[in-house]
């Protein structure tokens, strides 16, 4: 491919770094190649810490259910579904928490 020069108009190879004419630099007129974007890895980090928490918050709610149900039982019984669902709950988030840090061990190490 043929460039040409700013200084003589003098057609030139792209590849050669000066004109052979009058000697002005080719190469400085091309412009500089783009930078590609650095991706930040914290941000997606980030993004499974939300996860974590919010399985964490799913755990806690459930063991909170959990003991009301085991309280209400205690005052005046019942409270059998409170428990049941305060254990699925605590269970839920439990393994939420665990799923979420393997997926992000496996993406992060
Ligand atoms: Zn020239």
């Amino acid at each position: 491919m043929k460039v040409y020069c700013a200084e003589c108009d003098n057609a030139c190879s792209d590849k050669a770094p000066y004109c052979p004419r009058c000697g002005h630099p080719l190469q400085a007129l091309q412009p500089p190649p783009m930078q590609q974007p650095v991706q930040l890895i914290e941000q997606t980090a980030k993004r499974w810490k939300m996860e974590i928490l919010v399985a964490a918050g799913i755990c806690i709610l459930g063991v909170t259910t959990c003991s009301l149900g085991v309280a209400d039982a205690r005052l005046d019984g019942g409270g059998e579904g409170m428990i049941a669902v305060g254990a699925f709950l605590a269970l839920a988030g439990f393994l939420g928490v665990i799923v979420v840090r393997v997926i992000a061990w496996w993406y992060h190490g």
